[in-house]
């Protein structure tokens, strides 16, 4: 044995030995034709030669039976190595051989036909060597002699499905009658020879991937065949004997429902009816369970493409563009192909297509170095300069204590009193129900499938109330009730009619005494500053409702939120009431229809980006006239993201109005049996071949007659953003705190973008302080350039509160560093309820290249303003874009490193001579440690041609910021940290914003600013705390998604239940028709054990041997 040591191994030294042992099994007849190869080939050539030329039977099955053995006990790496070497035109030599003769010897060919079909199972190329030896249409015929012989069909039925990997093989096969040979040999139930049947079977699905023989099959109507024979086998086989045979028909039909035609012979079969009942009763049973995914599949492949409800795919809401000369219907010009809308989420998607991603990575070094021309000439940039009031303000207020710093805070605060909803509301509403680009209201309805008129209801009965929000009469019949005044049905109808001004003055005091009596008292919020506010922000439909909880506030609910757990989906309760009524014509509301399908289900459909017709994702609405205590069904019927973590535990939120009455005014993660799913509806217009997903979820309400609200995710409007910068100027003490409010530019809709400057004060106006002042750092935040991302919001809610707090550290920052942060960049999007784009419906994070200053105003000053900071010579050290990820758990940054995209890209450019900063990693590096939502090892570092012009990239590669990063934060919640398995909510999202400022200050030291001691002791506690933090980083970060090997449509394979298993059984079973088996059993036995296994170790090499 130790002669055979790795250090002086040799295939000859091998072979010598191998010959040696042979001889004691192998007869003389062998030997010559070994002994002629032995000098130039290995051993496995010569087993193979032999087995091609020796003519005896027993040399044959010996060489058979050491083969076999070789095989069965390595892996994959021996029959790919076999392969190399030769091993299936051997054995196709040897089938030719040994099949051609009159009477052929099933001793032999038995053994050989399982052999060639687990080796042609690994061999793509198969069929072609099997047509080129002719061995396709001889097992054809040797599976047509032995109808009989269960062993005998088996291994013919084995070796055919291998050999129809080859489409011209499988067409061949086709031609001379193999798919009626073996439909024939498929049985009603039984219990004999289920293996063979199995075999049979799936040879048939082997054969039907080719066009030609899925309409041979479907012409001979073998799909009502099918359907009858699993029809039989599903209600014959009681004790579950046949799971294989039971899957592999429904795998069969997959194949079969290929072409069109093969669908509609499934329909008119009553293949639906079929699968949907057998698929019910296999839900009962854990053990059939494995035959429901096939069954969905099928169904959901053959139902009809139906198109969804609404009049237009295009957007309810319209925006003339500027420059635009009239209105040009936009569903004519193309729509950024879907792949683009989800790429900011495909960045985590390389695993799945390693060879795409990396084509995606920009291996230029040029681009990757070197920055490109300015987009706009400098002259244009000193507008800027007034967005840097710090390096010019004086500070004289320093001096006069009493005067309050005229500059650092709010212009005017009379405004803020003013409660300004006075739009009126009549002549809004008449000019909508007649409008024309406005199709959303005439769609604002709830129709009826199931139910006829029973659930009519007309827009009107939102629309033309108005109320003290504008909310719906439910609400405010509520409201009263609790404000215990008396008819309330009475004074609606009285307030209808009553004047705008004193229907005012009415709404006033009805918002004072609301207040007064439940008191809201949310810290950073106040009611009458949000409408005051909102009254303000331009809409395009021109809103003139609040959203209760917008206006009434959040607070994140008591305790942690685990993740939703999944169940089978059951449900079923009798109750009367009426419809529900949704509406969601206020700020950041999106659901453009609802219809009502069951008496407690409801297809929701929403409404797509403005100008566009697509982008469905956020929704955010309100429902009423709901009964307490039934389970309402949810079905978001136009979603367009393949998968979600709505699969993985994340839930849709809730705010109920009564509740927050009560005292509990949180927006609550909820919703039971909750499914992300491909459906079968396609656009109304059929445009597009866009296929759309439905999210399905069960809301049981706590209250009768309550208002709530449903949302993606927790809702923060403009609106809320503009009242929070003002709470925030009025709480900072303009002494200590610099804060300043911009107006960075306007957007399309004539909204205006705030830009927000923090930093500390000068300790004085001595030059000394001014000078340090003057001379601090820029960091710049921009947060919500996708509108539907408004976990991006409360991040940034955290960092702006952070930033402006008395906390020590943030105190240290404000002295290190200069903030400026932009943080909403879409405030149109956000505004109108848009999921992914602004007005112009283009994405806005693939602008940054060459943004338009017409129609990405926020976009091209923004850069503008960086350009600016550039050539002052006041580039930022660290350059952030909160957003949203909706697709993975956790916090986690992207960031730009040429190394590393150079290394990813297996780049030939050699990176040895390239410096690099590696400083990009300390931001996240510290994270890591300190922010309990964050993952490392979910960052990645690499610039992809795809992402050139987005925020991170233009900012890294044209301003030249080191640190420049996308933050990406999950919808859901964490599988790792001291939140794992918990739902993220508000107060999580805003702790990051918090932890992202707490690891800035790992960047001061880079930039040799003082650096207090007391800060890394702060810093150290934090890390202390969390310390324990998994860092699995081989954990994945999602199972597969169930639902996501339908969408390839594939069949899904059946655990233990492959070729190479089907074939081992076969070979220990022994049939009553097969005696020869025992006898060459006693052959194989002969050969002892250690014999083989010497060999075996001998005949590969070690490293195919390890794997
Ligand atoms: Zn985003």
């Amino acid at each position: 044995m130790s002669v055979y040591g790795q250090n002086h191994f040799t295939w000859n030294g091998t072979l010598r030995d191998l010959h040696g042992s042979y001889t004691g099994f192998c007869t003389g007849r062998g030997r010559p034709s070994m002994t002629a190869t032995l000098s130039s080939s290995s051993g496995l050539e010569v087993l193979l030669s032999t087995l091609q030329n020796v003519g005896d039977v027993e040399s044959t099955l010996n060489i058979l039976s050491v083969l076999d053995e070789l095989l069965s006990a390595g892996t994959d790496g021996r029959i790919h190595y076999m392969i190399k070497k030769g091993g299936s035109e051997a054995l196709l030599t040897a089938l030719v051989k040994y099949g051609h003769t009159f009477s052929p010897n099933y001793t032999i060919l038995i053994p050989l036909l399982h052999l060639l079909a687990k080796v042609g199972h690994k061999d793509r190329r198969i069929g072609m060597k099997a047509e080129e030896a002719g061995a396709v249409l001889l097992t054809l015929n040797l599976l047509k002699h032995n109808g009989q012989h269960a062993r005998r069909t088996a291994a013919c039925l084995w070796v055919i499905q291998v050999f129809c990997s080859s489409v011209s093989t499988a067409n061949l096969i086709g031609e001379n009658h193999g798919l009626d040979v073996i439909y024939r040999l498929i049985p009603q139930y039984t219990t004999k020879h289920l293996h063979a049947i199995k075999a049979a079977i799936n040879a048939f699905s082997a054969l039907l991937c080719t066009k030609a023989n899925v309409c041979s099959a479907v012409s001979k109507e073998y799909i009502s065949g099918f359907l009858w024979l699993y029809e039989d086998w599903h209600s014959k086989d009681n004790q579950d004997v046949a799971i294989a045979i039971r899957h592999a028909l429904l795998c069969c039909l997959l194949k079969a429902t290929d072409s069109t035609a093969g669908r509609q012979a499934f329909l008119s079969q009553g293949g639906i009816r079929l699968l949907y009942q057998t698929a019910q009763t296999c839900l009962l049973s854990k053990n059939l369970e494995c035959l429901v995914e096939p069954s969905v599949q099928l169904m959901r492949k053959c139902l009809p493409r139906i198109p969804l409800p609404v009049t237009s795919d295009q957007s309810a809401y319209s925006f003339l563009l500027p420059g635009t000369p009239a209105f040009t219907d936009v569903s004519e010009t193309p729509d950024e192909s879907s792949d683009e809308s989800d790429a900011e989420e495909a960045e985590d998607n390389h695993e799945a297509n390693n060879r795409d991603y990396d084509d995606d990575l920009e291996t230029d070094l040029n681009k990757l170095r070197l920055p490109p021309d300015p987009d706009r000439p400098k002259e244009l940039l000193t507008q800027y300069s007034c967005f840097c009031p710090e390096l010019s303000h004086d500070f004289q207020e320093l001096d006069l204590s009493s005067e309050t710093g005229d500059s650092s805070t709010a212009s005017s605060s009379s405004d803020d009193e003013v409660v300004l909803l006075n739009k009126d509301r009549t002549k809004t509403t008449a000019s909508r129900d007649s409008s024309t680009s406005d199709g959303s209201y005439s769609e604002m309805e709830i129709s009826s499938r199931d139910m006829p008129a029973a659930a009519h209801l007309e827009a009107c009965d939102f629309h033309s109330h108005s109320s003290i929000l504008g909310t719906s009469p439910g609400f405010r019949t509520m409201v009263r009730g609790a404000m215990g005044e008396a008819s309330p049905c009475q004074r609606e109808d009285e307030q209808d009619n009553e004047e705008d001004g004193t229907e005012e003055f009415y709404h006033h005091t009805i918002i004072d005494r609301l207040l007064e009596r439940h008191g809201a008292g949310i810290p950073h919020h106040d009611p009458k500053l949000y409408c005051a506010v909102a009254s303000k922000t331009k809409s395009i439909p021109d809103f003139s409702i609040l959203a209760f909880p917008d206006f009434w506030g959040h607070l994140p609910p008591p305790g942690h939120q685990p993740m939703a757990p999944r169940k089978p989906n059951i449900q079923s309760l009798q109750c009367h009431s009426d419809s529900l009524r949704f509406f969601s014509k206020f700020e950041s509301g999106n659901l453009r229809k609802a219809v009502q399908v069951r008496r407690y289900e409801y297809d929701l459909i929403l409404n797509p980006d403005v100008n566009s017709s697509q982008h469905t994702q956020w929704f955010y609405f309100e429902v009423s006239n709901m009964a307490a205590d039934v389970p309402y069904r949810f079905n978001v019927i136009n979603c367009e993201k393949s998968n979600s973590q709505f699969n993985y535990g994340m839930q849709p939120v809730l705010y109920s109005v009564k509740e927050a009455l009560e005292g509990r005014p949180h927006w609550i993660s909820t919703g039971t049996e909750i499914c992300y799913f491909r459906n079968n509806f396609c656009p109304a217009q059929g445009r597009r071949r866009t296929t759309f997903y439905t999210l399905t979820f069960t809301i049981t309400f706590k209250h009768s007659e309550d208002v709530c609200y449903l949302a993606y995710h927790y809702p923060y409007t403009y609106s809320a953003l503009m009242a929070h910068l003002k709470i925030l100027q009025k709480s900072v003490d303009p002494a200590k705190v610099f804060f300043k409010q911009q107006t960075l530019c306007s957007t399309l809709a004539g909204n205006s973008c705030p830009i927000v400057t923090i930093t500390a004060c000068p300790v004085s106006r001595r030059w000394k302080d001014l000078h340090q002042m003057r001379n601090r750092p820029y960091i710049v935040l921009t947060s919500r350039v996708h509108p539907g991302e408004s976990n991006a919001s409360w991040v940034m809610k955290g960092t702006l509160e952070f930033l402006c707090s008395n906390d020590l550290v943030a105190q240290s920052l404000r002295e290190a560093f200069v903030f400026k942060i932009i943080p909403m960049l879409n405030p149109d999007g956000v505004i109108n309820g848009t999921n992914r784009c602004d007005l112009n419906s283009k994405d806005l994070n693939r602008q940054w290249s060459k943004p338009d200053p017409l129609l990405s105003p926020t976009i091209y000053h923004t850069k503008g303003f960086l350009y600016y900071l550039n050539i002052i010579g006041r580039t930022p050290v660290v350059f952030c874009d909160y957003h949203g990820h909706s697709r993975k758990k956790n916090v986690f940054l992207y960031g730009c490193s040429i190394k590393e995209t150079l290394w990813q890209s297996g780049s030939a450019v050699d990176t040895v001579g390239l410096k690099e900063d590696p400083g990009y990693r300390t931001i996240p590096k510290t994270l890591d440690r300190i922010a309990p939502t964050f993952s490392f090892n979910s960052c990645n570092f690499l610039v992809e041609k795809s992402r050139s012009a987005t925020a991170r990239v233009v900012v890294w590669r044209e301003m030249g910021v080191l640190r420049s990063y996308t933050l990406e934060n999950t919808y859901n919640g964490c599988n790792q940290g001291i939140y794992k398995g918990l739902q993220t909510g508000t107060q999580e999202h805003q702790e990051m914003g918090m932890k992202f400022c707490h690891s800035l200050l790992s960047v001061t030291k880079d930039t040799r600013i003082l650096y207090s001691r007391k800060l890394i002791n702060h810093i150290d506690l934090d890390h202390n705390m969390l310390d324990h933090k998994s860092h699995n980083c081989f954990e994945d970060d999602e199972p597969p998604c169930a639902e996501e090997i339908e969408y390839s449509g594939g069949c899904p394979t059946l655990k233990g239940s492959d070729l190479d298993s089907d074939i081992d059984s076969n070979m220990a079973h022994v049939d009553d028709d097969d005696k020869e088996h025992s006898a060459q059993k006693h052959q194989q036995d002969s050969i002892s054990q250690s014999q083989q296994s010497s060999i075996k170790n001998h005949l590969f090499p070690p490293q195919t041997a390890i794997r």
